[in-house]
């Protein structure tokens, strides 16, 4: 049974009809009794009826106003996120390197001066891989901790390995996954008044923002040389309870859906449906992107359409969401299909990132979240309208 606002109020209107009919013909303290009880026990059923765990599958995301995009996306500023987050971002970081302690500092420090108070935690650990034993670290930030249910965005921070024979080039792995991680990091920051305003007006759903250390193969793609962050992480939500003291539910329940950005960053980037038990998310970025298309809000993008395909269906690709999926998490992978031409090479670097795309998917990753989070921005007041 679904049970939703609107199917409730529904209900009401009904009583309400109802209640007045019989009235005139049944008398009215009886049938009033009947139907008030009847409402009650629907209304109870459809309020505690459903467990915390399966709200998600009938969440209803808010359809923003054009004036509160506009707003909403008032503060989102490429050139900022160019500078104070990607350049960091693209440097050396295989697990283990300095480069990928620097980027690690750089994410912490960057959540942890905002506004809207983010829980920002480590899970360190050191595994077994071709080169030997290495340590990883998989970077968590939660907005609101104690909120039962969480929107989940994730990247990979590390960079691909090159062995010493590549020595004197420098792998930068600028949307393998640099551009992502920044993507990250300014939609935190360009929508830290709405997401520190979101906790009180709805306070059981937040967001989480996951930076996995170890997705590339360190030498070849195998089960084990592959995927550490995420592998790791998987497990210890699946044995860490949530919420706190729970017996049968776990940090992977928390999880309404998981979002993996992958591979972004060069042009014409198209996203294409893996699951169709979340196509309905991927129909609402496409909806996003025709909303702002229509409103003159994304450049060098000539269609309604471009980015954004839920009814085109495409293969499983492996990434950091196989070990949450194999658990059930419900997962929407927006990695482009096909990867990018400069996918594992040295070119994939800043010079050949586009940068129209990249501010148009800031949009409309900021619009999504927002949506999802029932996170409506405050309209400035206009003082010309004043009386
Ligand atoms: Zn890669």
């Amino acid at each position: 049974m679904i049970c939703n606002l609107s199917q409730r109020r529904d209900t009401g209107m009904w009583r309400a009809a109802t209640t007045t009919m019989t009235e005139r013909s049944h008398g009215p303290s009886k049938m009033r009794l009947f139907y008030t009880v009847t409402i009650w026990v629907t209304f109870v059923h459809c309020t505690a009826g459903i467990p915390w765990t399966e709200e998600k599958l009938h969440h209803r995301a808010v359809t923003l106003t054009q004036e509160e995009i506009r707003t909403a996306l008032s503060h989102t500023d490429l050139e900022q996120m160019w500078q104070r987050d990607l350049r960091p971002l693209m440097v050396t970081r295989y697990p283990g390197s300095t480069g990928s302690q620097a980027v690690q500092e750089h994410i912490k420090t960057t959540l942890g001066s905002l506004g809207a108070g983010w829980e920002v935690t480590e899970d360190k650990f050191v595994s077994q891989t071709p080169y030997g034993q290495l340590p990883f670290t998989n970077i968590v930030a939660t907005l609101n901790s104690s909120a039962s249910r969480r929107l989940v965005l994730a990247c990979h921070y590390d960079s691909k390995y090159y062995p010493p024979q590549w020595h004197g080039r420098e792998f930068q792995g600028a949307t393998d996954s640099a551009v992502p991680c920044a993507m990250m990091l300014e939609l935190a920051r360009a929508l830290d008044e709405e997401l520190k305003a979101q906790q009180s007006t709805t306070p059981d759903l937040t967001l989480q923002l996951l930076f996995f250390d170890g997705e590339e193969a360190l030498f070849q793609w195998t089960a084990t040389d592959s995927l550490y962050g995420s592998r790791h992480l998987a497990q210890m939500m699946e044995t860490t309870p949530h919420p706190a003291g729970a017996t049968d539910t776990n940090q992977l329940h928390a999880m309404d859906l998981f979002v993996l950005l992958d591979l972004i960053g060069a042009p014409g980037p198209r996203f294409y449906n893996q699951f169709p038990s979340t196509m309905h998310w991927l129909s609402r970025l496409q909806s996003i992107e025709m909303r702002l298309h229509s409103t003159n809000q994304l450049v060098d993008h000539p269609n309604n359409v471009q980015y954004f395909w839920p009814n085109q269906p495409v293969g499983h690709v492996q990434d950091d969401h196989i070990p949450f999926l194999n658990r059930g998490v419900p997962i929407l992978h927006l990695i482009p299909s096909p990867f990018p031409s400069v996918w594992h090479t040295f070119d994939d670097n800043e010079q050949n990132l586009d940068r129209s795309t990249i501010q148009n998917l800031n949009k409309i990753m900021q619009v999504f979240v927002l949506e999802y989070l029932n996170a409506r921005p405050a309209i400035p007041s206009n003082p010309q309208n004043a009386p």
